[in-house]
């Protein structure tokens, strides 16, 4: 198909010539209810959510029966002042980060979305990725419903307009009863805040007090910086309201097995969370350690390829008995702006974004630890680079198993076939990065580092065993990974 300009696309043609909008839904969500700084704690909550997406940032606030929402393209500095939080009135808010990697991103797209219905105003923050969106969306667009994005959030809030029940929570069940994939939701009415995590609970979600008020929130990180008391997660399959009268729990749904995404742990949430009940980081050193034993060399230095793959390095030292060096430094003030210089100077790529210390590589043997091979493009360059600064060898380790399949469940991945290891077998992948040895994280590994016997994750990125069936779904499209 010849898809025209974006800017010539309605939302309705973006949602059907498969967009890339609708794969990049990994998203932070943060909710507070009942608390004088609604609007400022939420504002704090998105900053500590900001890894989980940078391309729009978005609050709204509930005050004696109206909503007051502010959103932007960019990152959350990029879209508050002072001045928009102080309109954001009320007790209670919700805010979203949206991920995205480059290409296309819209306003119409970014969150929370509001919508005007029978019953009065209602918001929805989204993480996660509907696997059954498209489809739902054209039987609505077949009786004539307007979509204003390409959102398969949008999808949910038709689900809720259209249902006959009186209760928002029965609408609101009525509607994730129909949808099928991820999704942690934050909703905001006039005089409520729910949240709710699908059954196979993919993406994490957790409940925290603050003094009297409750908060969620997608990591737990958000928790720390203001002063909140982590309380648990929800649960899988749980709807949670919060009101006047306090805390309710629901679990209408049928049950599922829980297969909460093992690439949080993997790359996606920050080191500091608590998610599905352990620390992050050490996790990842966990996973480190794990890939020494598995994958030992001989060599003189292990580096991180920072900042994901610190800890997992870390542990894989700490295990090996090398020392730890920080060989590769990372500019942390690369904007997403960042325009990639055309034609003859295209190879600096890379090197805008990291750069190798010479003097701890020099004449050394290293072992480079990542937390992920997505492309290998990025490695191959990072391998040249390291080399370049005067590495004697170059020893590649993965913290994760190899990564064959799409995610469609919220983690933007590019096609199979642009999966490296879909394709190669070891030394294939081996030779295209350039690495004198490589290894792998095997998927046995992967499960005793993260507390073994009867742990279960959705790890179909690595295995292909997908928890919800995607298989009416067309592959994401391409992630543009330092593109
Ligand atoms: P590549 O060289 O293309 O294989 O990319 C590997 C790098 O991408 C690793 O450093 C990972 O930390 C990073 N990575 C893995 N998954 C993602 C993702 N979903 N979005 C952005 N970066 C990712």
């Amino acid at each position: 198909m010849t898809h025209r300009g974006s800017e010539e696309m309605t939302a309705s043609d973006r949602a059907r010539a498969g967009n890339r909008d609708e794969f990049k839904d990994e998203c932070g969500v943060f909710g507070i209810y009942a608390h004088p700084e609604a609007a400022n704690l939420t504002y704090l909550g998105l900053y500590a959510l900001q890894h989980r997406g940078q391309e729009s940032a978005g609050i709204v606030s509930s005050d004696n029966g109206k909503l007051y929402s502010q959103k932007g393209m960019g990152i959350v500095a990029d879209v508050f002042s002072e001045d928009v939080l102080k309109r954001l009135n009320g007790s209670s808010a919700i805010g979203h980060v949206r991920y995205s990697t480059t290409g296309e991103s819209h306003i119409e797209n970014a969150q929370p979305f509001v919508i005007e219905y029978s019953r009065g105003s209602l918001a929805v923050a989204h993480n996660g990725n509907l696997v059954n969106a498209q489809f739902l969306r054209a039987e609505f667009e077949a009786y004539g419903a307007i979509f204003q994005s390409s959102m398969d959030t949008e999808t949910i809030v038709h689900l809720i307009a259209s249902c006959k029940d009186a209760s928002i929570v029965d609408r609101i069940t009525y509607a994730l009863n129909r949808v099928k994939g991820s999704y942690c939701l934050l909703f905001l009415t006039d005089d409520m805040m729910i949240a709710a995590r699908d059954p196979n609970g993919f993406r994490p979600l957790a409940l925290g007090k603050l003094k009297g008020s409750w908060v969620v929130a997608s990591e737990t990180c958000a928790f720390d910086l203001i002063e909140a008391e982590y309380v648990r997660e929800v649960e899988p399959g749980e709807i949670l309201v919060i009101s006047k009268s306090g805390l309710s729990s629901y679990k209408p749904f049928q049950k599922a097995e829980y297969t909460p995404c093992v690439f949080e742990f993997i790359y996606f949430a920050r080191p500091d969370s608590t998610i599905f009940g352990r620390n992050v980081y050490n996790v990842r050193k966990s996973f480190g350690a794990m890939l020494a034993r598995e994958h030992k060399v001989d060599a003189d230095i292990v580096i991180p390829v920072p900042d994901s793959g610190v800890p997992a390095a870390i542990g894989y030292a700490q295990e090996s008995g090398l020392p730890f060096e920080l060989g590769l430094v990372r500019n942390h003030y690369v904007g997403r702006t960042f325009i990639e210089p055309k034609d003859s100077i295209r190879h600096f790529g890379v090197k805008i974004k990291l750069n190798a210390v010479k003097k701890i590589i020099q004449g050394k043997r290293v072992v480079v630890v990542d937390d992920s091979l997505v492309r290998g493009t990025t490695s191959r360059k990072i391998i040249k680079m390291i080399r370049g600064a005067g590495a004697k060898e170059v020893h590649l380790r993965i913290s994760s198993p190899p990564t064959r399949c799409p995610c469609f469940y919220g983690i933007d991945t590019p096609r199979s076939e642009e999966l490296i290891a879909s394709s190669k077998g070891m030394e294939g992948i081996r030779d295209f990065v350039t690495a004198d040895s490589i290894g792998y994280l095997s998927i046995k590994g992967l499960y005793d580092a993260t507390g073994g016997a009867g742990r279960t994750f959705c790890d179909a990125c690595f295995t292909g065993r997908y928890p919800v069936d995607a298989t009416s779904v067309n592959e994401p499209p391409q992630l543009a990974l330092f593109k």
